[in-house]
């Protein structure tokens, strides 16, 4: 068996109790060594055979989950944040299928959820933006044309950019060429929940500058739109004294 399981975004104690539970009876562990946290690997049994996938193929990945299934071990395969985000899974989970190779998939906390607790911050103010867009910048891998920057700035939503550190001037271009102004509320959260987390909140203008002067070049995420620090939102009507709902009566 493989368990597919979500790291968190760093601090150890942010797995699921349930992921915890797997590397505790895992023979075998493979983790992706650039981003998950080493310590949650001491919740491994002495005996557990640890792999960091980062200097790994694809094909050596599998090689090792064929190797331990064969000696009826269980392996977890450790993603950082939620494997379903830029986890790299389907792949892998689609040559587990062609060599009948059972597995299931734990969810974690993703970092764009780890961020947003650094910044006490709320994606989705009722009238702000009620989505998120997840994306990232194309860098030596492609994203799909349809899916510009430019074309989602459009919608003015809540936005959160991945693994584009070292693009951000572009991305500022991008943004704004897509509607977004200069002064619109941005943050940059650098290892979220880690110890050494750095948040820093800035504008679509001044992404790129404020990641120079703060020296952040890798494992950071850019949040961008009004929800950012909006001053003024509508409150919810879900707990608004005048708004019934299927709990609570309104008081008139
Ligand atoms: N599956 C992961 C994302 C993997 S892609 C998740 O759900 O979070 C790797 C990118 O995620 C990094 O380049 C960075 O943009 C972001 N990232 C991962 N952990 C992070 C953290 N603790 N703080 C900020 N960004 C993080």
């Amino acid at each position: 068996m493989v368990h597919f399981v979500g790291a968190g975004p760093g601090a150890p104690d942010l797995i699921t109790v349930r992921g915890k539970q797997y590397l505790e009876e895992a023979d075998v562990v493979i983790y992706a060594g650039s981003l998950v946290n080493p310590q949650l690997l001491e919740y491994t049994k002495d005996v557990c055979t640890i792999h960091n996938s980062a200097r790994m193929t694809l094909e050596e990945v599998i090689s090792v989950m064929e190797k331990a299934e064969a000696e009826g071990k269980t392996t977890v395969r450790l993603h950082t944040g939620d494997p379903c985000i830029y986890g790299a899974i389907r792949e892998q989970m689609d040559i587990l299928d062609e060599k009948g190779i059972a597995y299931d998939s734990c969810p974690g906390v993703s970092s764009f959820c780890g961020a947003a607790s650094a910044l006490n911050l709320e994606y989705t103010l009722p009238d702000i933006s009620q989505s998120v867009i997840i994306t990232r910048m194309e860098g030596r891998t492609p994203v799909p044309t349809k899916e510009s920057i430019q074309s989602f700035a459009a919608h003015q939503a809540s936005m959160v950019v991945f693994l584009s550190t070292g693009m951000l001037e572009e991305l500022s271009r991008r943004l704004v060429e897509g509607g977004y102004s200069e002064n619109t509320p941005a943050a940059i959260v650098y290892k979220a929940t880690w110890e050494d987390e750095k948040k820093f909140i800035c504008t679509v203008g001044t992404l790129a500058q404020t990641a120079k002067e703060n020296d952040i070049t890798k494992t950071a995420l850019m949040i961008i739109g009004e929800a950012v620090n909006a001053a003024h939102y509508d409150r919810s009507k879900l707990y608004d004294p005048g708004f019934t709902t299927e709990f609570r009566k309104a008081v008139k």
